[in-house]
């Protein structure tokens, strides 16, 4: 049985001071809450703070991007062994704000990834159709070749290690949701996908998450299909009630 994972992408938002004013009243929201994984992903300038903050709860904690490189002279950029050290266990790569600005294609972050399951930290790695993609009937063409491009050369182990969210770039962030049973149909495909790359007992253990406008009134609903393994939520993940809400839909 696949436990469910809910995390929260902040994208650029939040000080230090925000992001100490959110997980205190996220600390207090989900005191209690076991039946789920719950990530925070705030920006690499709120890691230390998160990292001291979540410390002895069951929330944890995770980045929004990473080199592939361990060190050298990448200025501007943070290394996995640098998230490691600040107690980071997970970690975004190829979200499609990070394909579509800054060019990340799926070799890109297929280095990523292995870079992060090197340093054992847990990939959260996003693939999705863009509107026009989905209006020229190419959803499945696009998704298998991203998730193939993505996790090219895993092992089995390191596949059970990684997280897939399935992200239609049309519905992340414009209030604009996939219904439960498109992103259903998406789900068993990349879990078929998986099994083609592997084996069919590694796509069945592998978590994949649904991110786009998840909201509590529709966190349930999505939630309760067979493949979606919990969420990956931006802008409702800014507010501790809201995300708190969104978390509990993912208890059995
Ligand atoms: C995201 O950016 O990962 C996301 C799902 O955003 P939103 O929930 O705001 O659509």
């Amino acid at each position: 049985m696949r436990k469910k994972i809910v995390a929260g992408n902040w994208k650029m938002n939040k000080t230090a001071s925000d992001a100490e004013s959110l997980v205190r009243a996220l600390r207090e929201e989900l005191a209690n809450f076991r039946e789920a994984d719950v990530v925070l992903c705030p920006p690499f300038t709120d890691l230390a703070t998160v990292s001291r903050l979540i410390q002895g709860t069951h929330l944890d904690l995770g980045a929004q991007n990473m080199h592939y490189e361990k060190s050298g002279a990448f200025t501007g950029e943070i290394s996995a062994d640098m998230l490691r050290d600040l107690y980071c266990h997970y970690v975004i790569l190829g979200h499609s704000e990070r394909r579509q600005y800054f060019h990340e294609d799926d070799a890109l972050v297929n280095r990523k990834v292995k870079a992060a399951l090197a340093s054992s930290l847990r990939p959260i790695v996003c693939v999705g159709e863009t509107l026009e993609e989905r209006d020229a009937g190419r959803v499945e063409e696009v998704v298998s070749t991203q998730v193939k491009g993505s996790l090219a050369g895993l092992s089995g182990k390191e596949l059970l290690d990684t997280i897939v969210a399935y992200e239609p770039v049309w519905a992340i962030g414009t209030g604009r949701t996939a219904t439960s049973d498109q992103a259903e149909d998406v789900h068993a495909l990349i879990r078929k996908t998986l099994a083609e790359m592997a084996s069919e007992a590694v796509a069945q253990g592998v978590r994949i998450q649904y991110g786009g406008s998840v909201k509590p009134g529709n966190a349930k609903e999505l939630f309760s299909m067979p493949d979606i393994d919990g969420g990956l939520i931006g802008g409702a993940s800014l507010d501790a009630h809201s995300f708190a809400e969104i978390v509990r839909a993912a208890a059995r």
